[in-house]
């Protein structure tokens, strides 16, 4: 067992809820209860975001140490955290949704991150439970938190260095570009001094980006890392979260706006000028207002952020930069035909198919670090001998998927003289030969549809 340190600060754990079943919502605040020290739990704030039935919450402020705060109109989970936040006497704030399971021991590996360096901002791993039977469903640990150009969150496996890190010592922090949003431990002095958050943010979506570089994509997500702090998972910390398809609510405006003005806002307070590839991702975006953002600016200014160059170069080298020479959105052509994922997925071969160039099954891009990339799969190499078929892997960054693009158009493995090669694509898919700078086969024209 290890021992915790004597001075762990207690904490104020703040759940907001809006029309949350009343099971899922008992199990959270129990759980909090019955799996944490005692002394480490200063009280559990519960804001009801103008719930149908506020008898839920106030039958639940008769259990010991909860109070609850209840909206007198709809403020979204936004502003209802930071009204928790405000009302919070401890000096570390516990963010959790209303549909959890805090797992044994969970609390005191997040609470020691943040007890010995107050600019960081910790998750557990998020287990699942199931929507349908509300099993809980242990996740892997091997996990981080990122996202695309259209600036959506979503899992992405450590790369082998970080993986064999974690081999080697399997209780190490994980730093994460993006938080999932909902579950993260945070000095209250520190959430105050990166601004809260966004307040000008409607219900839902958006928040991870600011806090990160700022707090849901979201928002903490890109403030914390810009503004000089730093977001890990500790995989010695659990909970489980009901991840469901549905919300049980209805977005004033529709989602899909309330989720695009949220992150143009992050976009347009954190990206600078690499906006322009969010909206070259998400086209409609331009289109919506977002409201003022001078505050936001301000805030950036006074706290001297990071520009997003930094953020990318620092904490980010993954996400690919569209560029002229490629990167998502551009396709490899052999002539008329182009290498195409044939509608395979993982660990499947690729192969040659005639040009539709509407991307698709012919999204390729070549990255600055030499991968040849399909959406999160990688151009693989999977022994290092000619003849071998090429396989659509996880990219992980692992020699086997480092390419170079030749003058004359050959693509060559790094590491041995072997090249990419559509000689037998109607056999065996595309393979790895050795190069021939007279084979047709071998050359390849990367050509970006954007330009
Ligand atoms: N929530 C809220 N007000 C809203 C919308 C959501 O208080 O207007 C709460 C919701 O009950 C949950 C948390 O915010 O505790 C996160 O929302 P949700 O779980 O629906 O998001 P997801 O986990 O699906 O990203
Ligand atoms: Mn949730």
């Amino acid at each position: 067992m290890k021992q915790w340190r004597q001075d762990l600060p207690p904490t104020s754990v703040i759940i907001t809820f809006h029309n949350e079943a009343r099971s899922t919502l008992l199990r959270t605040v129990v759980s909090v209860l019955n799996r944490s020290p005692e002394h480490l739990i200063k009280e559990i704030i519960l804001v009801d975001d103008f719930s149908d039935h506020p008898e839920d919450g106030e039958e639940l402020s008769r259990i010991h140490k909860v109070r609850v705060i209840r909206n007198e109109k709809r403020e979204g989970l936004m502003r209802s955290r930071v009204r928790g936040a405000d009302a919070a006497t401890a000096n570390v704030l516990t963010f959790l949704d209303s549909h959890c399971e805090c797992n044994a021991d969970w609390l005191e590996p997040l609470l020691e991150r943040v007890a010995e360096d107050p600019t960081r901002v910790v998750c557990p791993v998020i287990d699942v439970i199931s929507m349908d039977t509300f099993q809980y469903i242990g996740a892997s640990a091997d996990l981080r938190g990122g996202f695309d150009w259209s600036l959506v969150f979503k899992w992405e496996y450590l790369s082998q260095a970080e993986r064999q890190a974690r081999q080697k010592d399997p209780t190490q922090a994980i730093r994460t570009p993006m938080i999932a949003g909902g579950l993260f431990v945070i000095n209250k002095a520190y959430f105050e001094k990166l601004g809260k958050y966004d307040t000008q943010m409607d219900v839902w979506g958006g928040e991870n980006l600011g806090i990160v570089i700022q707090f849901h994509v979201q928002k903490i997500s890109f403030r914390v890392w810009q503004c000089g702090g730093s977001l890990e998972i500790i995989p010695c910390s659990r909970v489980g979260h009901v991840f469901r398809k549905r919300h049980p609510y209805s977005f004033p405006g529709g989602s899909g706006n309330v989720f695009a003005r949220n992150t143009r806002r992050a976009a347009e307070v954190w990206m600078d000028d690499y906006k322009q590839f969010y909206y070259n991702a998400v086209p409609l975006a331009r289109n919506i207002p977002y409201g003022n953002i001078q505050d936001r600016m301000e805030l950036k200014r006074r706290l001297h952020c990071k520009p997003f160059s930094w953020y990318l170069k620092n904490v980010y080298p993954e996400l690919v930069i569209p560029t002229s020479e490629g990167g998502p959105g551009g396709s490899l052509k052999q002539g008329t035909a182009c290498l195409d994922s044939m509608g395979h997925l993982l660990d499947g071969n690729v192969g040659l198919y005639p040009c539709h160039n509407t991307g698709g099954n012919q999204e390729w891009g070549l990255t600055k670090d030499g991968l040849i990339k399909h959406h999160d799969l990688c151009l693989t190499l999977p022994v290092y001998a000619k003849g071998t078929t090429l396989l659509m892997q996880i990219c992980d960054g692992s020699e086997n998927q480092k390419w170079r693009h030749l003058e004359g158009g050959l693509i060559r493995h790094t590491r041995i003289p072997v090249c990419v090669d559509s000689r037998y694509h109607a056999q065996r898919g595309i393979t790895a030969e050795k190069c021939d700078s007279n084979a047709e086969t071998q050359r390849w024209h990367l050509y970006n549809h954007n330009h």
